[in-house]
């Protein structure tokens, strides 16, 4: 089972992956928790190139070639080698990202996007997707404080993006929500944290109760 969080930075999505990840731990299932651009040591090497803030000359197309390359590896090295010996693997953030940040965020062609990582990984597509949906105001608000309460935290090369660019990423978001309602399950970021999770595990003892 390949189960994927998504949603903009500051969305909650990273806490709610490990509320599940504990919930089916507890139920006596093997979990692999892992997450994107990283994941593997190569795939987190590339994650440094494209986080840095210090790489503010990075073109659009280097940004989706890199995110495909560390997904790869990623995928490949990690994910189909962990689904087939049978544990359940949930991901933050995965081809959704890309649409939303590269395509939508930084302009690029979404066609060109969606067939880069199509190559990238394979074909590979999660069997859910819990997209957590938070407006800009709400999410820019969780990052600053977040910047704030942890020591020597700086925003990355994305998370600096202008409101405008949050925006577009956030109604991507939505727009693949609405697309691929079979796939996707949007969640309510904006509540409490408790609450976000009572739906999580509604709709996950729904969709896989046999
Ligand atoms: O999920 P997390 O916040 O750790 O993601 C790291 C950063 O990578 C975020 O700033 C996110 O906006 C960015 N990102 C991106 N394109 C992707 C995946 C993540 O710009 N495809
Ligand atoms: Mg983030």
């Amino acid at each position: 089972l390949f189960i994927t969080f998504e949603g903009p930075d500051g969305s909650g999505k990273t806490t709610q992956l490990k509320k599940l990840a504990n919930m089916l731990q507890q139920a006596g299932f093997s979990v692999i928790v892992t997450r994107e651009p990283g994941g593997t040591s190569i795939s987190d090497q590339i994650r440094k190139i494209v986080l840095s803030p210090d790489n503010s000359a990075m073109i659009g197309q280097s940004e989706v070639l890199l995110y495909a390359a560390s997904r790869a590896q990623h995928v490949h090295e990690k994910i189909i080698p962990a689904l087939i010996a049978g544990h359940i693997v949930l991901c933050d953030r995965f081809v959704d990202a890309s649409v939303a940040y590269q395509a939508f965020g930084s302009g690029m062609e979404e066609a060109e996007v969606r067939a880069i990582n199509q190559f990238a990984t394979s074909g590979l597509k999660p069997h859910r997707t819990y997209m957590v949906e938070v407006p800009v105001e709400v999410s820019q608000q969780r990052l600053l404080q977040r910047a704030h309460s942890e020591f020597h935290l700086v925003l990355d090369r994305i998370e600096q993006k202008d409101s405008d660019y949050h925006n577009r990423v956030r109604e991507a978001f939505l727009e693949i929500a609405e697309k691929e309602p079979n796939r996707v399950c949007l969640i309510n970021g904006d509540r409490d944290k408790e609450v976000i999770f009572a739906d999580i595990e509604n709709d996950f003892q729904q969709s896989f109760a046999n």
